[in-house]
């Protein structure tokens, strides 16, 4: 994936801030490509960067008995990876893994630090992006409970689309049961049912959307309320 002639314009945080004060921000982000399954924290771990993400995605996973993990949040360009830290936290309570090999401006955690205290319009977009990062984990908490597998996996598929920018990506039968916390098995009846209908093809690990209008329409009402919510937040 190539990456924007204006990384910093390509993620929504970093392009609230005002030319001048992201100039002198800019020294201290540093460019980097993250690949597919890489982990950039683990729970309990120390976040030693954050990660703004230019045109990948990062999932956060909570793990329950230590061996099952659930996916509870996403995070593409609309925001940043490492919150914590704009909470005064230096510790993950999650593990934020590489979903989508992309593109990220990175920046230490002790830079980050500094520049956090001083920089009012990096406070504000953060602040802003934190509670639609709540409302998010929030949806998804409940839509893990009350709605069926084939609804949240459009919902899925439509989430990880918007933040890749892209309809084709690649994902695993064992990948996306971590994600969506369910058996392999139900991600093939699910994947299978949306494939009859024609609104993917799924093969060889590969995800291509089809018909975007219509897996909206299969899609759990999850999905527009996270997406309304996040469209008029940067309105
Ligand atoms: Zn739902």
């Amino acid at each position: 994936m190539r990456t924007p002639t204006n990384p910093t314009s390509a993620n929504h945080i970093l392009a609230t801030i005002p030319k001048k004060v992201l100039q002198t921000m800019q020294r201290n982000l540093n460019p980097v490509e993250l690949e597919y399954g890489q982990i950039l924290y683990e729970p309990e771990g120390e976040i030693s960067e954050v990660f703004f993400p230019i045109n990948c995605l990062v999932s956060l996973l909570t793990s329950v008995d230590k061996k099952r993990s659930l996916e509870v949040g996403m995070v593409g360009n609309e925001g940043m990876v490492g919150m914590p830290m704009a909470l005064g936290i230096r510790v993950s309570a999650v593990r934020a893994l590489v979903q989508g090999a992309g593109s990220v401006l990175a920046m230490s955690a002790a830079r980050f630090r500094a520049e956090f205290k001083m920089n009012i319009p990096l406070q504000h977009a953060l602040f802003r992006y934190n509670h639609l990062l709540m409302a998010q984990i929030s949806q998804t908490a409940a839509c893990n409970r009350f709605h069926e597998t084939g609804p949240r996996l459009a919902r899925w598929l439509l989430m990880t689309s918007d933040r890749l920018h892209s309809n084709d990506f690649r994902l695993t039968h064992e990948f996306l049961s971590h994600m969506l916390g369910i058996r392999r098995v139900g991600v093939t009846q699910a994947a299978g049912q949306l494939e009859r209908q024609k609104l993917i093809t799924y093969s060889r690990g590969h995800i291509t959307i089809l018909k975007r209008r219509a897996l909206e329409g299969a899609a759990c009402s999850c999905y527009r309320i996270v997406k309304d919510l996040q469209d008029s937040a940067q309105g």
